[in-house]
């Protein structure tokens, strides 16, 4: 397992845990507003991490420590992943894992497997053929629709989230996303970030304006149990 990056401690990447994140490289995704790109189209060129450098950080510092978020790139495309959750969870850690949905198969093997504590999943656009505009030719609709009951049905704790970006996502597309959701525990709804995005066209667009953004959340927490709004809003 390839690891391309280790954040020692953050606040920011599991609502409420102070964790390790773990960066795993490449994606089947291609969202022009990613702002991962590098990891996402060079994979194999990207840093090595070790993991017995990270095994022995964790070890040493558990105490604090309330977690590991794996993500990426999407850390589902690893053969080796449940190792890799296997090994944290050895640790005597929880596991997050952030996820765009794409690999139902292998979503319900970790999850059936009991390494995840708590999953966030991208849905990238409404469940139609706007997906792909939203994350690149070749995404599976069907395959995001059977993870996002796989999660709903697993009873593990969860999120969902949309990141709205702009000239690709309307406000009736994020309320028509949500009331699919209809009932989940929670939904994020994510300011886009402009500046190093995959596709260049994206980095000097405008993020929506706040006041839409919260109105989105608005609109929103009529389907959904829980909203929070994350980003520069
Ligand atoms: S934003 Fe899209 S392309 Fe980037 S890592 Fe996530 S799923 Fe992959």
């Amino acid at each position: 397992m390839r690891i391309a990056g280790f954040i020692k401690t953050s606040l920011l990447d599991w609502d409420g845990h102070v964790v390790s994140s773990l960066y795993l490289p490449g994606c089947n995704y291609r969202c022009p507003y990613c702002h991962n790109p590098d990891l996402v189209l060079r994979p194999d060129e990207q840093d090595e991490v070790q993991w017995d450098e990270v095994e022995e950080y964790l070890d040493r510092n558990k105490d604090f420590l309330d977690g590991v978020v794996v993500t990426g790139g999407e850390p589902t495309v690893h053969s080796d992943l449940r190792g890799l959750l296997s090994r944290i969870k050895d640790a005597g850690l929880k596991v997050k894992l952030d996820t765009n949905g794409s690999r139902p198969d292998a979503l319900e093997d970790l999850l059936d497997a009991a390494l995840i504590d708590y999953v966030a999943m991208d849905v990238k656009a409404p469940l139609n053929e706007k997906y792909a505009l939203a994350a690149g030719e070749g995404a599976d609709v069907e395959a995001v629709k059977r993870s996002i009951e796989l999660i709903r049905a697993s009873g593990v704790d969860h999120e969902f989230r949309v990141t709205v970006a702009p000239h690709i996502l309307t406000a009736e597309d994020v309320e028509a996303i949500a009331a699919y959701l209809g009932g989940a525990r929670k939904l994020a709804i994510q300011q886009f970030r402009p500046g190093m995005t995959l596709d260049p066209a994206m980095s000097a667009a405008s993020p929506l304006p706040s006041s839409e953004i919260l109105a989105m959340a608005e609109a929103a927490k009529r389907y959904v149990r829980q909203v929070v709004v994350r980003g520069d809003v």
